[in-house]
């Protein structure tokens, strides 16, 4: 089968340190490396401003020395996902909603990622497993959303994705179906005629949930192509990290929300504190900063443009307030 023209923007990926040294001027660290792999589309690339060692898209992918430092508190599975499976590839934390783990990869590595050291192995998808998926959600009449997530779930195919969502339709307590990705962040190319057929193809309601953590992320292509979303009826909203050095000041917080608000239809919906996984402690924003930043935002933008400053506790039934 020929590789649609998203699948070509994504091939054109960096994976080796000397590539993406000789294209940023920069210096990846090689243990960094080895303990999670660089995994950066050009796409991604193309919106770093060369030898600018602090560029907030540099950062989030650039690996280095802190990485590899233990820091005490930074674990391997910091959310207990593991504890919260009920089968492979299902997780069920929240009583009204299901998360399927539809793929391990990303379409990028982001070096925070709280999933960096997640078994992916162990929640393997195949066919029959998601049998056994649908089964649970039919048996659980108080699951209302199921949210396809990974890894990234729009890198798995539209064919996969859409028998899913057909089957996931047949269950008449399931009213959303919602896809938490950041693929389209860098390649809007996605979101093609294949994709908008299965999502909102079905009589659930369709919702984005992006992952965006600075306004530079944002270009015209991407606005355009969530302009659209939105009027087809994709309801969009955004969840950030907060994160050291890239997006901890209350002005480029503020940019971002007036950004994806006005340029791309999509709400801001959550920040959320870093989950403390091993390999990331260098991100980690103090808990007094990120509340003072809440209330400074709170000063500058309307009530509907702050996004809910969370964190994730495992046990909890839902995700908490700082
Ligand atoms: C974050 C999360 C959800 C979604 O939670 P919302 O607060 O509804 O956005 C669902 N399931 C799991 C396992 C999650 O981690
Ligand atoms: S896209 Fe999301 S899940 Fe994938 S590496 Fe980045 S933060 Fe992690």
């Amino acid at each position: 089968m020929s590789k649609k023209p998203w699948q070509k923007i994504l091939a054109e990926t960096i994976n080796d340190l000397e590539t993406l040294a000789k294209l940023l001027q920069v210096q990846p660290h090689e243990l960094a490396h080895q303990s999670f792999p660089l995994k950066i589309p050009k796409a991604w690339i193309k919106k770093i401003e060369k030898g600018n060692a602090q560029d907030p898209l540099l950062r989030q992918i650039l690996p280095v020395a802190e990485e590899v430092t233990n820091i005490p508190g930074f674990e391997l599975d910091p959310l207990k996902e593991r504890e919260a499976s009920p089968i492979p590839g299902l997780l069920h934390k929240y009583q009204s909603r299901v998360l399927l783990i539809m793929t391990g990869i990303c379409g990028i590595n982001c070096r925070y990622c709280f999933r960096r050291n997640f078994p992916y192995e162990e929640h393997r998808t195949g066919q029959q497993q998601w049998q056994k998926a649908l089964e649970y959600i039919a048996e659980h009449p108080e699951i209302n959303e199921v949210v396809f997530s990974g890894g990234d779930p729009l890198l798995a195919p539209d064919n996969i994705l859409a028998k899913l969502a057909q089957k996931i339709a047949e269950i008449h307590h399931v009213k959303t179906l919602r896809i938490h990705t950041r693929l389209p962040v860098f390649i809007p190319e996605r979101c093609d005629k294949d994709f908008f057929q299965w999502f909102t193809g079905t009589r659930l309601k369709p919702v984005m949930v992006l992952h965006i953590n600075h306004p530079n992320e944002i270009d015209t292509k991407l606005a355009k192509k969530m302009r659209s979303l939105k009027k087809r009826g994709i309801s969009l909203l955004n969840q950030s990290v907060l994160l050291k050095g890239i997006n901890d000041d209350a002005q480029t917080l503020k940019t971002l929300s007036e950004k994806l608000f006005f340029d791309c239809d999509i709400l801001p919906y959550y920040i959320h504190a870093l989950d403390k996984v091993k390999g990331a402690a260098h991100f980690e924003v103090e808990k007094s900063q990120a509340l003072q930043l809440q209330q400074e935002l709170q000063g500058l933008l309307a009530g509907y443009l702050v996004p809910k400053f969370v964190q994730e506790i495992p046990g909890e039934n839902s995700k908490k307030g700082l």
